[in-house]
């Protein structure tokens, strides 16, 4: 492939081609308007003497001749005021003496007079008159030896005057043929071209002239304007050239390739910013897929995480939030979700929010940070939160990207787990215990009787012995307790009506419950459907709950009992009381058998962890919630045998 000029270079060369082509065109125009303007000023010229010369011979053949003729004898023949030829090159002599630029001949094929002989030229001319009877002039440049003229040549033609001299020899005047012989000049026709008026005006210097001038033109011209395209050049080199390098010097930089600025090959900058130009669009548009494979990546991957993913901005205003974000917090959609004012929001302590950030702020990331959060209405959760901030290029530091995973349920689950184990060992441990000690209670029991049967009747010992008996009792009290807390026999379940259970419960706590002042009341579901239970355990579970909301509320109050079903599938039995309610320290342990406030006697401790066993081995749950001296709600989950409304 041929090499491709560089545009620098296409641009010189095509001035130059330009510069040549314009220079030689006016040159040549101006040549030739020169040329046509000296022509047509020698045509006047010509013409002029040729109308001197057409005048003299006019007058004396008009004027002159024929009053010689009448003066003279016949056959008188004064040649100086009587030949018309004669006395034209006569006068176009003296003409000449002062304009000597031009020469004038009256050319004859055969004159009488051998000095206007025709010469080859003339005679050329004379012959074409004859061959062209209505053309009576011709005028052209012609060569002649190694000179140029411009010729005008007018034919003459035999008049009927003419024929006296110039017809038969036998008729001239006798004075004529003395002076000229018989030979030439006779024998005219009338009207017959016999001569042709010639004049010659040498070009050669005046036509070298107009071409130096020209020249002149050619020069002067193309050096003002090779000057103006020097200084476009470099115009052009400083505005275009460089800019273009430039541009694919930039072009390259961001493909990463080493194409620009080639100065071999078949390119120009033109094509190699072109290609260039190209490398980029295809680097861009590569690039442009690449990005949106990846964000399409990305995007599936935030979208499709089952974690909480919250993206938020300098100001914890929340920019974007992925499904699992907006399902955890219970928005509608991404756009409710989008409206909330701060992150902050969603956390149940605004304080921990706070230290939360702080924390992200100062080490630039978070990992697995426990925190208490809301949802949309007002339901609390654990979540742990991994967070970063955010550091993205081409934008302001500052706004955290973080990753929420509810973990409510595993804690209840593992809270739930501790305190089965615990149950679970200390029932192991409550039955060793109750078995070590009801053997030697039943002995003590045994021996007392036989000492108060034996024993003579010694009203103290009697008295000791009845406070050994009651102590004893007391004690098989609580070990017959223990052993039930610790027996956690296999529950007979069968299909009962919880409702009916609670009123059966409450009709025995009646007269307690009146005579403590507190007011029972029930806000029964309708249409309970039956749950699986077993009858005995479930009258005890709420035996225990309704006599520590009795002992929580020592000066009377109110006890309401409600059902309902939030989950599904699931009977919610909520025992709420107005009594002193529950040290948050102590929450985490009423479940936990022996746990009492209660002073000696008054509890064992065990009415909750009983509860709980029950509760769990119906595969239920209870819950409590809390506060001091704003009373105390027990909440039951039971599995219903149906799912109401569903039959
Ligand atoms: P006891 O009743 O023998 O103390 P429980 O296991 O039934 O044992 O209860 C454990 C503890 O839980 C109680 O000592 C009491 O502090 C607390 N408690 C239980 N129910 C209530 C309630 N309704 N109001 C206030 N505190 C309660």
């Amino acid at each position: 492939m041929m090499k491709k000029l560089s545009v620098k270079n296409q641009f010189r060369l095509g001035t130059a081609l330009i510069l040549v082509f314009f220079c030689s065109g006016f040159s040549l125009l101006e040549y030739k308007y020169q040329k046509d303007f000296a022509t047509q000023s020698i045509y006047k010229e010509t013409a002029l003497h040729l109308a001197t010369a057409d005048a003299t011979r006019t007058y004396v053949k008009d004027i002159l001749r024929p009053r010689i003729t009448e003066l003279l004898p016949d056959g008188e023949f004064v040649r100086e005021a009587m030949s018309t030829t004669y006395l034209g090159r006569e006068v176009m002599a003296r003409i000449r003496e002062k304009f000597p630029d031009f020469t004038y001949k009256r050319a004859a094929f055969d004159p009488v007079n051998p000095v206007n002989r025709a010469d080859e030229f003339e005679r050329r001319m004379l012959e074409w008159f004859r061959e062209n009877p209505n053309r009576r002039q011709w005028s052209g440049i012609i060569k002649k030896g190694n000179h140029s003229y411009y010729a005008q040549l007018n034919a003459i033609y035999a008049e009927k005057e003419c024929l006296t001299c110039h017809g038969d020899p036998r008729d001239a005047p006798p004075k004529m043929i003395e002076i000229y012989g018989g030979k030439g000049g006779f024998g005219y026709r009338e009207g017959q071209v016999v001569a042709a008026d010639a004049v010659l005006i040498p070009v050669d210097v005046m036509f070298m002239r107009i071409k130096e001038k020209a020249i002149w033109v050619f020069l002067i011209g193309g050096g003002a304007l090779v000057f103006l395209f020097g200084f476009f050049y470099l115009l052009f080199n400083r505005t275009v050239i460089l800019s273009l390098r430039d541009l694919i010097t930039t072009f390259s930089s961001i493909t990463g390739e080493e194409t620009a600025l080639k100065n071999v090959g078949p390119a120009d900058e033109i094509d190699q910013l072109k290609e260039a130009f190209e490398a980029v669009a295809s680097h861009l548009s590569s690039a442009h897929e690449d990005l949106k494979a990846s964000e399409t990546k990305y995007r599936r991957l935030f979208e499709a995480s089952q974690d909480a993913i919250l993206i938020c901005d300098a100001g914890s205003r929340l920019e974007d939030i992925n499904d699992a974000g907006i399902a955890l917090f219970g928005f509608r959609n991404r756009a409710e979700a989008l409206e909330i004012e701060t992150f902050y929001q969603l956390f149940w302590d605004g304080r921990r929010a706070a230290a939360l950030m702080g924390e992200i702020d100062r080490n630039g990331a978070v990992r697995e940070y426990e925190v208490e959060m809301v949802d949309r209405v007002g339901r609390q959760m654990v979540v742990l939160i991994t967070a970063h901030r955010r550091q993205e290029e081409g934008r302001a530091a500052g706004g955290f990207v973080a990753v929420l995973r509810d973990i409510t349920e595993k804690r209840r689950m593992d809270k739930h787990l501790a305190q089965t184990e615990k149950l679970a060992a200390m029932g192991q441990l409550a039955a060793g215990v109750a078995h070590e000690i009801n053997n030697p209670l039943g002995v003590i029991s045994l021996y007392s009787n036989l000492i108060a049967k034996t024993a003579p009747a010694d009203p103290q010992i009697q008295k000791d012995l009845k406070v050994i008996h009651k102590h004893a009792r007391h004690c098989k009290e609580i070990v017959e307790s223990l052993l039930r807390f610790a027996r956690r026999s296999d529950p007979k379940k069968v299909s009962c009506d919880i409702h009916a259970v609670i009123d059966e419960v409450l009709g025995v706590l009646t007269h307690r419950l009146e005579s403590g002042s507190i007011e029972v009341s029930r806000r029964f579901a309708a249409d309970l459907p039956p749950v699986t239970a077993d009858t005995g355990q479930m009258k005890q579970v709420f035996m225990n709950l309704f006599l520590n909301a009795a002992q929580a509320m020592p000066e009377g109050g109110r006890i309401t009992v409600t059902t309902g079903f939030k989950d599904p599938g699931m009977l919610e039995v909520r025992i709420t009381d107005t009594g002193s309610g529950i040290a948050p320290k102590d929450l985490d342990r009423i479940f936990d058998p022996f746990f009492t406030t209660k002073g000696p006697g008054a509890g064992t401790g065990l009415g909750l962890s009983v509860t709980y066993g029950i509760i769990e081995q119906h595969d239920g749950r209870i819950e409590v919630e809390s506060a001091p001296g704003s009373g105390t709600t027990f909440v039951i989950h039971l599995p219903l045998d149906s799912v109401p409304g569903e039959t």
